[in-house]
């Protein structure tokens, strides 16, 4: 179905590190690219991986603890200096309104473009295009936390099966009636039916949960989901310190991965601690194989 893929500029806990970076993510649906999270460096992020703002119009922030969204008034100041034209939606917390105002207030800062701000305060549909939809549910976390679920569109269209057009090599117009349902008669003369060479893609889907403590509530909305982010601050000793903090074990967030059957299990959210971040991994594939750790600067196709 398109591209749909996730790339993880920030996944460290906390503090910014020389070798970690606050949360921060970029996803790109199609041509259309979300920010989610924008810690402190996501800029200097966004360079360093050579990513552009480019068809960027929305940044989702899950919650107002610093290490979440510090990164964002400097951001919001730089596309001003760069003359942005193009609005930005800002999801968030109803309090990042008035953070935002007043950094725009006592630098006497006005606007090239419109900044248009989402408040978050109910699980609801946020965003919606012709292929895209997002939604926001609430994580148990010290203040309010949004987790933000991106789910693909069900299409009419079809899919041609890789083998019929490597054997056939219809060319554009042809493939264009047979997604939309057309037959094909081969060089031979024999008919081929639609369901023979095409199949119905599936809806991908990304959910992100960060930060939470391990929270089975979230099973039925994520259930099912082509790639789960869920945070791993901690290890297993630590599990009190987690849930003392609001926060999950990497084994936690594989035992919610397995129990919401999701497709791949991205850890993040790494506490500065674990310079081996292999414990993390080591306690969470045992629960949950298809267990990753994700990696700054890294590119994650979803399904
Ligand atoms: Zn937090």
């Amino acid at each position: 179905m398109g591209l749909f893929k996730v790339s993880i500029l920030g996944n460290g806990a906390a503090v910014p590190t020389a070798r970690q970076h606050p949360s921060s993510q970029l996803l790109q649906h199609n041509r259309k690219k979300f920010m989610i999270d924008c810690g402190e460096g996501t800029q200097m992020q966004m360079q360093r991986f050579k990513f552009s703002y480019k068809n960027m119009a929305h940044v989702f922030i899950s919650h107002l603890h610093g290490d979440h969204y510090l990164g964002l008034m400097g951001m919001i100041s730089t596309f001003n200096l760069f003359s942005r034209q193009e609005d930005l939606h800002v999801y968030g917390p109803p309090e990042l309104q008035d953070v935002l105002n007043l950094h725009l207030k006592v630098s006497d800062m006005h606007l090239k473009y419109e900044l248009i701000f989402h408040e978050l305060k109910e699980a609801d549909l946020i965003y919606e295009d012709d292929r895209l939809e997002i939604s926001c549910f609430p994580l148990k976390h010290r203040i309010p936390t949004w987790g933000f679920l991106f789910r693909e569109k069900d299409k009419s269209e079809r899919n041609l099966l890789k083998e019929f057009v490597e054997e056939f090599k219809p060319g554009l117009e042809q493939m264009y009636k047979i997604k939309q349902g057309a037959d094909f008669i081969t060089p031979a003369g024999v008919l081929m039916k639609n369901k023979e060479i095409t199949y119905h893609p599936k809806p991908l889907s990304y959910a992100y949960c960060c930060d939470t403590v391990y929270d089975e509530e979230l099973i039925p909305v994520i259930q099912d989901v082509d790639m789960l982010y869920h945070e791993s601050t901690f290890d297993q000793k630590n599990e009190g310190i987690a849930a003392d903090k609001f926060h999950a074990t990497a084994a936690q967030a594989a035992a919610l991965a397995s129990k919401a059957n999701v497709g791949k299990l991205l850890l993040g959210h790494f506490s500065a601690r674990y310079k081996d971040r292999d414990v993390l991994l080591n306690e969470a594939r045992p629960v949950f194989e298809n267990t990753i750790l994700s990696r700054e600067g890294d590119t994650y196709q979803i399904g």
